[in-house]
């Protein structure tokens, strides 16, 4: 097995960290933990665009590059590495455009990928509702033919960025009385459309990025739809894998891991270094290996879609293992800053910008979001071992 990158992504490598180091130093962003999640820079993303490095997988007739998974994995390594602002492109570059690719009309790829491509347009994720989550075929909200468009009616939550982006994406129940799997469908709606209303809602870390969304009689047009009617459940199984499988599960508090061990290299008790100290050396260490698991399980998946495989178990064994090391990083980089790490980022003292207060808070949403590990296990049981399931 030969684990060597080819020489031109070797250089595709360098020239992103060339180029992210250069825009760091302009001070056209600042490193943070998250950057994925919250980081919303459209000026950045228009960067990252005019570069020609979102939607690199996609057909050149719409502005991809017909690269492989393994050089658009390159690229987002080095984006969640410098902590680089990317909510704005991250759900269109991700899920989005190869749903559009997979299911949509012509004129929807023609209309929507040359946008994502050029970082132009954002998308949030509207897939959740209060009653549904893990069971996320009991969704309620109703899109209901009127005059040949659709009347939306109902209301999302936890949808990440839905206060400042364009289009929402979302799945809707179209056929009530079917059963629950087969009455629903894939859309793309205008966020300013009349009849939808985004409320934010602050989360633990006291930060706006999540918000409720409800629909009072908005009007989609039918061209909001993808794919087939009543086959939205079947056409959303890969866009989950997709959602499940990239780096961001691995390296989204990924600056505090490199913060941590600077520290411990700066910062002495009794005379030496704390990066000296055995325990803090071991448990920095086990951190560093579980990094590099998570890292190659989810380059794994990137070489399966590079040889034409889709993943299935594999995406879901990679979240839980990446964001399950993740949230352990977030306590051990807390135990090293010992009191001190408690504080919050608008407090002066704050040690490494107040990353590990926030990640040790912020890190509880990744094992739930994009799918819970519990729900995560049944799928590698079901999918992977072939054991029963649900
Ligand atoms: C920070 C954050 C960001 C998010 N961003 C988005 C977004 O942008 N768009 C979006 O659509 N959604 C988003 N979500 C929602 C997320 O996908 C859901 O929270 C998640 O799928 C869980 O659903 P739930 O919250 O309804 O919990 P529930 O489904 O009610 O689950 C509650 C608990 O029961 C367990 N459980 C449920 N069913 C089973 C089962 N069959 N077997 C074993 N255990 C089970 C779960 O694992 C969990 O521990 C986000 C969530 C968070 C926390």
């Amino acid at each position: 097995m030969d684990f060597r990158f080819t020489p031109q992504q070797e250089e595709l490598r360098r020239e992103v960290r060339a180029f992210l180091e250069a825009e760091r130093k302009q001070g056209t962003y600042e490193t943070d933990i998250d950057a994925w999640i919250e980081g919303w820079s459209p000026e950045m993303s228009k960067k990252i665009g005019q570069k020609g490095w979102i939607g690199v997988t996609w057909p050149t007739q719409y502005g991809g590059r017909g690269w492989t998974y393994m050089d658009r994995l390159i690229i987002t390594e080095e984006l969640l590495r410098y902590g680089a602002p990317v909510q704005a492109q991250w759900p269109g570059d991700r899920q989005i455009g190869p749903s559009l690719i997979k299911y949509g009309t012509e004129e929807q790829r023609k209309e929507f990928l040359p946008k994502i491509i050029k970082g132009e347009i954002a998308f949030a994720l509207g897939m959740s509702e209060p009653e549904a989550g893990s069971d996320l075929a009991g969704l309620k909200i109703r899109a209901m033919g009127k005059d040949g468009d659709f009347l939306f009616n109902g209301q999302k939550v936890w949808t990440g960025g839905a206060h400042k982006a364009d289009y929402i994406y979302i799945v809707a129940r179209t056929d009530p009385d079917a059963p629950k799997h087969k009455g629903i469908s894939e859309f793309i709606v205008d966020l300013r459309s009349p009849g939808v209303t985004v409320k934010p809602l602050v989360d633990i870390t006291g930060r706006t990025h999540l918000n409720e969304v409800y629909f009072d009689n908005a009007r989609v047009p039918r061209s909001g739809l993808i794919g087939q009617i009543n086959r939205g459940w079947y056409q959303i199984i890969a866009q989950l894998d997709y959602e499940r499988s990239g780096l961001e599960r691995v390296m989204s508090n990924y600056p505090l891991f490199e913060a941590i061990q600077d520290y411990t290299r700066k910062t002495t008790r009794n005379g030496k270094p704390l990066s000296e100290d055995p325990v803090i050396r071991n448990n920095l260490a086990e951190l560093r290996v579980e990094y590099e698991v998570g890292r190659w399980l989810i380059y794994r998946i990137a070489w399966m879609l590079t040889q034409g495989k889709l993943p299935n178990y594999e995406a879901a064994e990679s979240k839980i293992f990446g964001t399950a090391y993740q949230q352990r990083l977030a306590a051990e980089a807390m135990r090293i800053l010992g009191l001190s790490g408690q504080l919050v980022e608008d407090s002066p003292r704050a040690p490494l910008k107040g990353w590990a207060a926030r990640s040790t808070m912020f890190s509880l949403a990744y094992t739930i979001m994009g799918g819970t590990s519990e729900i995560l296990r049944n799928v590698v049981a079901g999918r992977g071992l072939g054991m029963p399931s649900e």
